[in-house]
């Protein structure tokens, strides 16, 4: 017979070790970057400009969904840019500890500031096509430390 408070404290130790194990799970998880079903539509590398047919180095990865579908912060960051241009249409640029994430053709402004703090996996806009696209999608960028664009899929930083 095991004495009442040997299995009690055993009941103690598992409650602590299956705490430590979920809050490491949740902290580790890797964010989905893109909400609902998505596709990856264009790869980062040497392509054909969509508009131009010239060769181009597309510098993120394209992820299509559904237009309105959530967009979430991959690491917790600060806001390093936020607007609109012809290219990118509503777009969003966060820099994290050692790395920067940008987010394009969103379907309105994300409403966040310049500077304002966003959290891992905080939703920063919605899936559009606005700026020069062909459909809703997100042009999804990471860069390194030194704002240097890598490929996104190598990075297993997110998740799609
Ligand atoms: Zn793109």
């Amino acid at each position: 017979m095991v004495p009442g408070y040997l299995k009690n404290n055993n009941i103690i130790i598992a409650t602590i070790v299956i705490s430590i194990v979920a809050i490491y799970l949740f902290v580790t998880r890797k964010v989905k970057v893109v909400g609902g079903d998505t596709k990856i539509s264009s790869y980062y590398g040497w392509r054909k400009n969509p508009f131009t047919g010239d060769d181009q180095f597309h510098n993120g990865v394209d992820i299509s969904a559904k237009s309105g579908n959530v967009i979430r912060s991959i690491l917790p960051g600060k806001v390093e840019a936020v607007g609109y241009d012809g290219i990118n249409g509503h777009y969003i640029k966060i820099k994290h500890k050692n790395n920067g994430s940008f987010y394009g053709h969103m379907l309105k402004s994300s409403g966040l500031k310049k500077g304002q703090l966003v959290a891992k996996g905080q939703k920063i806009g919605l899936v559009g096509s606005t700026g020069a696209s062909t459909g809703p999608h997100v042009h999804f960028i990471v860069y390194d430390q030194n704002w240097q664009h890598v490929n996104p899929l190598e990075t297993n930083l997110f998740r799609l």
